[in-house]
């Protein structure tokens, strides 16, 4: 059984559409795949479609951008209801966050010397609702400037280099709550990768469990092995869920192919008990697994 549950498509900063996404999963022999798109549920419709073309099972799901002790945390929310009214409302000001960030990121560029145009960024764009670094990389990436996503990053855009400029983040209790009063089931994703690792410990993340927060995202190629054991000690004492996904970006991403690592089926079983559960509680409906 192959259950990825982090993967990016062009709704966000993927290079595949949702439909690719999900054919190329049952093509490499997953059974269930998690559609993670940053901060946009853009991409459900199409993959819910695929799913049931290629008899594959499909989680919705996004991964939101949120704000711990001033460092980016990404909380994976698996069956939320985009729709929700307060989730609505707060993924509206991240959405405008991350648009608006984009000219002053352009002004900094230019300030070191490169000069993009906002349109070729929004073309570069093209359907995704979430604009992001990973644009500009690519429009960067075209021009020659550099050779590839992770060097723009390194070179401009990662935090301390000249092109870099923040943006708005929910805080992480107040995203963890909304996901469980849309109806969704909230786990941290990649814990103890860059950014979050700094001001997740054991502590904070039992914090965060008294907020409603259902699971870790275990595996993950942000962690090592010995990031892993901890971690799962961690959810063992807290009774978190423990996940496992790619987060595939196409070619945006190097190493993280898809199934590159995976959640074991009683943790999905678990996983999809807790979002039923919340669901019920919320009296919220859909969003659904689609069973291809
Ligand atoms: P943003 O959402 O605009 O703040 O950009 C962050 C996104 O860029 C992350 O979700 C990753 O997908 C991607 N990213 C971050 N660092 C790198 C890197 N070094 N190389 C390629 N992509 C990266
Ligand atoms: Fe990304
Ligand atoms: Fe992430
Ligand atoms: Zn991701």
């Amino acid at each position: 059984m192959g259950i990825d549950l982090h993967t990016h498509s062009t709704a966000s900063d993927g290079t595949q559409s949702p439909t690719e996404v999900v054919e190329l999963a049952a093509a490499t022999g997953l059974d269930v795949l998690g559609l993670t798109d940053h901060d946009s549920a853009a991409g459900w419709d199409e993959a819910a479609q695929a799913a049931v073309r290629v008899a594959i099972t499909l989680i919705p799901g996004m991964e939101l951008s949120t704000r711990h002790d001033g460092a980016a945390v990404h909380l994976l929310g698996y069956l939320c209801d985009p729709d929700y009214p307060p989730l609505r409302a707060e993924l509206d000001k991240i959405l405008a966050g991350r648009k608006g960030r984009l000219g002053e990121m352009l002004a900094r560029l230019s300030d070191a010397g490169v000069d993009l145009d906002a349109a070729e960024v929004l073309r570069q764009a093209g359907e995704a609702e979430a604009i992001g670094r990973p644009h500009v990389a690519d429009v960067l990436v075209a021009k020659g400037v550099v050779g590839s996503r992770d060097e723009a990053f390194a070179r401009w855009l990662g935090w301390g280099r000249p092109g870099y400029v923040p943006r708005y983040a929910t805080p992480t209790t107040d995203m963890v709550e909304l996901v469980v009063a849309a109806g969704g089931a909230p786990v941290i994703a990649h814990p103890w990768g860059r950014g979050s690792r700094r001001v997740l410990d054991a502590d904070a993340i039992a914090a965060l469990g008294d907020h409603g927060l259902v699971g870790l995202e275990v595996y993950h190629q942000d962690h090592g092995p010995a990031e892993r054991y901890a971690l799962r000690g961690i959810a063992a004492d807290r009774d978190l869920v423990v996940t496992g996904g790619s987060d595939y970006h196409g070619t945006g991403k190097v190493a993280h192919e898809l199934g590159c690592n995976v959640t074991a089926p009683a943790e999905l079983d678990r996983l999809l008990a807790a979002a039923a559960d919340n669901a019920r509680r919320a009296g919220r409906s859909v969003p659904q697994v689609v069973v291809g």
